[in-house]
């Protein structure tokens, strides 16, 4: 029943977390990149009301590991009170604190928003930790060529992608995972390699969805005009992201701000 409210029209999903963005996430990565963090956000809303059951933004000056998303999901646990679930964000705020008195919401009855495709560290801690799905504002080649953070790609290419001719000549041959190898040893093969995805975005544990997919989802349902709207709309949001940006570039090579985090 839950998911049916949440996955029932894009259109309503897509404004919700919009919002969510712009009203709860913005204000706190705001804060966040001025202490030298980076400018990932997430937040983890109930599918029937899509309001807000948890906002976090990234803290590495603290931890290495707390990206945005981990941020999120151990705030979600570690949390006692909880909006109800069942009272509409509407065009208002959240509930007040004193309403909060919820139980955890089981993570099957949450949509998980990032604001930028989740990192292989961050897809890993949405599985395991149960979420079904997630929206991302931002895409990996977003965050490469827009924020200049080329881990989420590098990450997933490095340490995750296996070229199929590599993986069986180096079972018998040591010698042949050397650095540089890959692409003589893999040759056309490698070549498929590099047009394939980096994950599964529809697997077995979620299904996750760029505010993109949801547009042109809208467009199916609303129209073309609506489409264009909606991505309008998409791109403003984006663009807010832009001052962020160079807070954070900036504070990254202030000799003053501390911070755990290796890959800056
Ligand atoms: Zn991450």
């Amino acid at each position: 029943m839950a998911s049916q409210a949440y996955d029932s029209d894009p259109l309503v999903l897509l404004k919700a977390l919009l919002s969510t963005i712009e009203e709860d996430i913005i204000p706190l990565t705001s804060k966040g990149v001025s202490s030298g963090n980076k400018l990932f956000g997430a937040a983890i809303l109930s599918k029937a009301g899509l309001d807000p059951q948890t906002v976090s933004t990234n803290n590495e000056t603290a931890s290495p590991l707390l990206h945005g998303e981990i941020n999120c999901i151990q705030q979600f646990f570690a949390q006692t009170s909880f909006p109800d679930p069942s009272l509409h964000r509407g065009e208002g705020k959240p509930p007040p604190l004193s309403q909060q008195q919820q139980q955890r919401p089981n993570p099957r009855d949450c949509v998980f928003l990032a604001t930028h495709e989740p990192c292989s560290l961050c897809l890993s801690g949405i599985t395991w930790s149960g979420f079904d799905n997630f929206f991302y504002l931002f895409t990996y080649e977003d965050s490469r060529d827009l924020f200049s953070i080329p881990y989420d790609i590098e990450i997933l290419q490095e340490v995750f992608r296996v070229p199929a001719a590599t993986a069986s000549r180096s079972s018998s041959s040591p010698l042949s995972t050397n650095a540089g190898s890959e692409k003589q040893i893999g040759g056309a093969l490698d070549e498929d390699l590099e047009a394939r995805p980096l994950y599964n975005r529809r697997n077995k544990f979620f299904t996750a969805r760029s505010f993109e997919d949801l547009a042109r989802e809208v467009g199916d349902r609303y129209g073309e005009e609506e489409e264009k709207r909606w991505k309008d709309e998409i791109a403003r949001v984006k663009a807010r992201y832009k001052g962020l940006s160079d807070t954070y570039q900036k504070t990254k090579t202030d000799a003053a701000v501390e911070s755990a985090s290796f890959w800056k």
